[in-house]
């Protein structure tokens, strides 16, 4: 087989540029290690950012977004005892939309698949990448069905296979740079059966620990409790995690947390980074497969979004004879990035600090907060970049 792009990865990357790619008239094929049922259930990210939305909404493709879609207005912390209240939309006019993951990527297989009629192969095996620095580069993978190898020759490849893919891995190790940052510390991320408890997002600081409040739909709820790096959710039994969310999330006049069972139970170690340059060859890197931030700011699914959207303006420019958009790829997606790594390096000192077990840290972090609630010009920075700057999309 040829076409002109292999997209490797069905997540919101991959499946946002597959779909641009096919309205802009450039053939693809998207090759997808799972199959399509596990995929539209794999629960991930909630809070997309409102150019994310709108850029999406322009290529037709947040119909069902848009009418299912919370937006979430305000969001508060907590911390010795008190809770306070900071809302973006008063100050630069910009919310943030709730809708899961797995819904997103449902709306984009079936935009791409059953609208479009665009060509997505599930449950791909061994996927190999060739000739990255010719100009005929190729991917190949086993059929599960059939057992049998695949080749595929195209004009370019699209690693956006996500954190543990096997695209970066096909880029020598002499060609990029991986900067790194470890937190040191762990997220329990807990999805339960429960509605939520306030209608915002509540970071809780506490000594004991950061905790997180976010809502996910009218049934479930996210909530995130700050843990030791590598530990193991079965530490965490229903009792023990109810009631340190209780302790973290506490303060005056608030209603107590709806409870409910824990349907999703996993430590995230805090962990990211960043690989420069986002190319090699014929081979550009979107989404995760690029760069990983670590959920503190929610920030992976709106970049792997702005990556597709750029990488895709930049290959439809391409394929029209114009290939300074694509020169400039990797420089223009890494700008935002970078932001977004700093603040959520910065939102991790604030949210971290009073747990730290270092009194020096610990008042910095309190600082910071206080300046943030107490100035409006500080707020209104923090909204900015909490919201997510805006785009050209
Ligand atoms: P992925 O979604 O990881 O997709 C990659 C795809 O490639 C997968 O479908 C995978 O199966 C496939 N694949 C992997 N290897 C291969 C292979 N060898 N061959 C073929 N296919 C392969 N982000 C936000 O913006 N907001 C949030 O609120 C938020 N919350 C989060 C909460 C949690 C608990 C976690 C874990 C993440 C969160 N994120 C959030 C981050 C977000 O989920 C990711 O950044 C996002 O999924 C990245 O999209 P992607 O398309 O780059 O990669």
């Amino acid at each position: 087989t040829r076409t002109s792009v292999v997209v490797i990865g069905a997540g919101p990357a991959g499946l946002t540029l597959a779909n641009v790619l096919r309205s802009g008239g450039v053939d693809c094929v998207v090759l997808e290690a799972e199959n399509r049922e596990f995929i539209e259930q794999r629960p991930r990210a909630g809070f997309m950012e409102e150019w994310a939305v709108r850029a999406l909404q322009a290529r037709g493709l947040a119909d069902r977004l848009l009418q299912r879609a919370q937006t979430q207005e305000k969001f508060e912390f907590r911390f010795s005892g008190h809770r306070h209240t900071v809302r973006p939309v008063d100050r630069i006019g910009r919310r943030h939309f709730v809708y899961p993951q797995p819904l997103l990527v449902t709306d984009l297989v079936a935009a791409y698949a059953d609208a479009q009629g665009g060509d997505i192969r599930f449950g791909v095996q061994d996927v190999e990448l060739h000739g990255l620095e010719s100009e005929q580069p190729a991917v190949s993978y086993t059929d599960p069905a059939t057992g049998e190898r695949h080749r595929i020759a195209c004009a370019t490849v699209a690693g956006c296979d996500g954190a543990r893919g096997v695209s970066r891995a096909a880029v020598p190790e002499d060609r990029m740079t991986v900067a790194r940052h470890d937190y040191g510390l762990g997220w329990l991320a807990l999805l339960a059966e429960a509605p939520p408890s306030s209608d915002g997002v509540v970071f809780g600081v506490h000594p004991s620990g950061f905790g997180a409040h976010m809502a996910r739909s009218p049934e479930v709820t996210r909530y995130y409790l700050e843990c030791p790096a590598g530990d193991d959710p079965e530490n965490w039994p229903h009792e023990r995690v109810w009631s340190e969310l209780r302790t973290r999330l506490a303060a005056a006049d608030v209603p107590p947390l709806n409870e409910g069972r824990l349907i999703e139970k996993r430590v995230l170690d805090m962990h990211n980074y960043v690989v420069e340059p986002m190319r090699h060859g014929r081979l550009f890197l979107a989404g995760d497969a690029a760069h990983l931030v670590a959920p503190i700011a929610a920030k992976g699914m709106n970049l792997a979004i702005h990556d597709a959207l750029t990488l895709a303006d930049a290959l439809i420019a391409d394929a029209a004879g114009d290939g300074s958009a694509l020169d400039g790829y990797s420089d223009t997606c890494l700008r935002r990035v970078w932001q977004y790594q700093e603040f959520s390096l910065w939102f991790s000192d604030v949210l971290h600090g009073a747990s730290s077990g270092d009194p020096f840290r610990a008042g910095t972090a309190e600082a910071r907060l206080r300046r943030m609630l107490g100035s409006a010009a500080a707020s209104t920075a923090f909204a900015e970049l909490y919201m997510g700057e805006e785009s050209d999309h």
